[in-house]
């Protein structure tokens, strides 16, 4: 009906996806219970990156690395979400205290699930395949966060495949948007005070347990903290802030010189293309999100978000086979911030 419409207007157009509902049926084939059994039993774990996972694999797949690799890897649950979800960041230290260390996220954004993806992927090759690596990754500390926002992943698997918020009730909405809610210039341009708005900022700075762990915990590690990486999708962008604001923070030349190498090294490692720039000069204001925060209030120096592949063909909708070659990229663009940090190649 649209496309005759359009048709007839004589306005030009692109049908970007015919039957976005059958996009969605076919993205993610799911194994039998046979079949996920019988993987648990060979590998340990159920993960293949071969398909999105539900947060009960991916959890399981942390406990299994804690359980398996104690002397490399420690699991510490941050806070719950909304409806009681743990938040478990997994620790690989490989040396003394005191060394640099890196903090990565994922799932902010519900729907965005090549960002889980990209993130356990990258968690698998700094533990199972460490040594092909280099010494860069041995010489710091990763605190890796892959579902900030479980009640909101699951709910976008079971439910809403397009959800993108937690599932906060605020009257007669659900849901806010995560990515709003931290709390530098908190309320601004590019979010909303009304519940049922999909950039619905929350009802104060950190109103939201999620961000409010989330926060916490990076305020007690502040002193080594150097570098925050938040996944997303979609657009393949290298952002550094600010977001609240078309402008720089003093040191934007850093941040401008780390992310075109972060984007060669991506480019290198997975063949997309992404552009690098400051958030809301590249894309729109976008105040209360993550990266602003961990520049503005944690003093972080290297802030990103990352918007991973693709650039709108499929967007949230992105098929499995795409998802090793983006969590390739994503591994070289934090192994480039490693680098950077120790100044170890
Ligand atoms: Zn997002």
């Amino acid at each position: 009906m649209v496309k005759e419409f359009l048709d007839n207007s004589g306005l030009t157009f692109n049908v970007v996806i015919d039957n976005l509902q059958a996009a969605i049926d076919t993205e993610n084939p799911t194994m039998t219970l046979e079949e996920m059994e019988e993987l648990e039993g060979r590998k340990g774990h159920r993960m293949t990156w071969q398909s999105y996972h539900r947060l009960a694999d991916i959890h399981g797949y942390l406990d299994y690395l804690a359980q398996t690799y104690p002397q490399l890897v420690s699991l510490q649950t941050i806070g719950s979400s909304v409806e009681g979800r743990p938040l478990k960041v997994l620790k690989i230290s490989s040396g003394s205290p005191g060394r640099p260390a890196i903090w990565i996220d994922g799932g902010i954004h519900a729907r965005e699930w090549i960002s889980p993806a990209s993130v356990t992927y990258i968690i698998n090759e700094l533990t199972e395949n460490q040594e092909a690596h280099g010494e860069h990754v041995k010489s710091v500390d990763w605190y890796i966060l892959p579902v900030l926002n479980p009640d909101g992943y699951e709910y976008s698997h079971r439910v809403d495949r397009l959800w993108r918020k937690n599932r906060q009730v605020s009257g007669h909405c659900a849901g806010t948007d995560l990515n709003r809610n931290f709390g530098y210039k908190w309320g601004g341009a590019g979010s909303s005070k009304e519940p049922c708005k999909e950039i619905y900022a929350g009802s104060r700075p950190f109103s939201e347990p999620e961000s409010a762990a989330v926060s916490n915990f990076i305020q007690s590690h502040a002193g080594s903290m150097k570098a925050y990486v938040s996944f997303h999708s979609y657009g393949q962008y290298i952002l550094h802030p600010w977001g609240y604001v078309r402008g720089y923070p003093p040191d934007h030349a850093d941040l401008s010189r780390v992310g075109h190498k972060i984007a060669n090294a991506m480019y290198q490692a997975g063949g997309a293309s992404y552009t690098v720039g400051g958030a809301a000069a590249t894309l729109y204001p976008a105040s209360g999100g993550s990266d602003d925060w961990a520049k503005g209030a944690a003093g972080i120096k290297y802030s990103y978000t990352i918007e991973l592949r693709d650039r709108g063909f499929f967007g949230f909708i992105l098929p499995v086979q795409y998802i090793l070659p983006t969590a390739r990229e994503a591994l070289a663009a934090v192994k480039t911030l490693a680098s950077e940090i120790t100044n170890v190649r």
